[in-house]
């Protein structure tokens, strides 16, 4: 190893450091992109997994969106995966519903915090 590589080493772990520090720090929040609350969001596969496997789409090739746990939630309970595959895949599309505006309009002024019952 030569000294110049050595160096450039060495950077990279204090580097490495240094965002250790920065992750302790409050993250910025994420934005549910249907209701717009801000605060832990999960993945929403645009493409239910189970269907995406179907048509042969890999895991990784389905989009994502950050969602929060009461729309994704409505979402699976509400449409089937065959229909968020097929008619719901994207955020555009899932927003032209009528059941998903009343819901984002109710749930807007649910806490984030608050578990939401979506039956
Ligand atoms: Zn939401």
């Amino acid at each position: 190893m030569n000294a110049a590589r050595y160096g450039a080493a060495m950077g990279r772990k204090e580097r490495e450091q240094a965002s250790w520090i920065e992750d302790t720090q409050t993250e910025p929040l994420d934005v549910c992109v249907l209701c717009g609350r801000e605060g832990e969001m999960t993945d929403h596969h645009l493409v239910p997994k189970s269907q995406g496997r179907r048509q042969g789409v890999k895991l990784g090739e389905i989009p994502t969106v950050k969602m929060c746990a009461a729309c994704q939630g409505f979402l699976v309970k509400t449409f089937s995966n065959a229909q968020l595959a097929n008619e719901l895949s994207t955020v555009e599309a899932i927003q032209a519903r009528e059941e998903v505006q009343k819901f984002v309009k109710w749930v807007q002024k649910q806490p984030l915090s608050r578990g939401v019952r979506v039956h």
